[in-house]
């Protein structure tokens, strides 16, 4: 069994540090709910709900992102998840949103305004293309919900400077996912570091957290074009 195989820490209660939601996230929930009656932005509308599956959720990552750190890419992020919940606890943190679809970009940058959020700079592009002109320019890469890992490291680890980490949130059901991500994890010059399950805080649901150190820059020839990533993966 490959050594990265076996790296797989006891469930911990992360989340159990004292974040404490502030006003913003009231705030964020509204926005969210007000702009999701016109577009598509969330299943889960109900505020107990919110709070816990996708503010807590992205908090979690905050674990991993050391005082000092100075910048973050989210891919995919969607409504923002989970980089508006990092930017939003972490002011001194810069904190790029990505995501490929032009009205969910056009919403954050709504909600950036409204929340007076300084460090959060929303960009419209897909991963593949960004990775042309912000290659290996970012301390931390996160993403959730986008791609099963070997594509996801692909679209992700690029933009991560050596030394620096991407960081994706999963299900707890991955096992095989992480298997099958090892070469690419490998080609793409990173580590495996930590696979860590964790129950969201107030709730039981698992969730896990999957840690790729960046120990050398991604080769220039990733990532390649999606249908590529797709079809052949690493
Ligand atoms: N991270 C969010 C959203 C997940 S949905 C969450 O967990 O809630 C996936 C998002 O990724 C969509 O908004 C889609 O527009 C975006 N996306 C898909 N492929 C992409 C790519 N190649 N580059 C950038 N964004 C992409």
């Amino acid at each position: 069994m490959d050594e990265a195989d076996t790296i797989n820490e006891e469930p911990r209660a992360i989340g159990n540090r004292p974040y404490t939601l502030s006003p913003k996230f009231k705030s964020l929930y509204e926005l969210l709910i007000e702009k999701n009656k016109v577009m598509n932005l969330t299943a889960i509308t109900e505020e107990r709900e919110v709070e816990a599956l996708h503010f807590r959720d992205s908090l979690a990552v905050l674990e991993w992102i050391p005082e000092g750190a100075f910048s973050v890419v989210d891919v995919g992020t969607g409504a923002g998840f989970p980089g508006l919940p990092i930017a939003i606890a972490r002011p001194e943190l810069r904190v790029t949103l990505l995501d490929a679809t032009e009205k969910k970009v056009e919403f954050l940058k709504d909600v950036a305004a409204q929340l007076d959020l300084a460090n959060v700079t929303c960009v419209c592009a897909r991963a593949e293309d960004y990775a042309k002109t912000a290659r290996a320019s970012f301390d931390f890469a996160v993403a959730r919900a986008l791609a099963k890992l070997n594509a996801l490291c692909e679209l992700c680890m690029p933009l991560v400077k050596p030394g620096g980490a991407f960081i994706a949130l999963k299900s707890a059901q991955t096992d095989e996912e992480i298997a099958d991500a090892a070469r690419a994890i490998h080609t793409l010059g990173g580590e495996l570091e930590a696979v860590t399950d964790y129950t969201l805080p107030g709730t039981d649901i698992p969730r896990r957290a999957v840690v790729i150190r960046q120990k050398t820059a991604a080769p220039e020839q990733y990532p390649r074009g999606f249908a590529k990533i797709k079809k052949q993966p690493l």
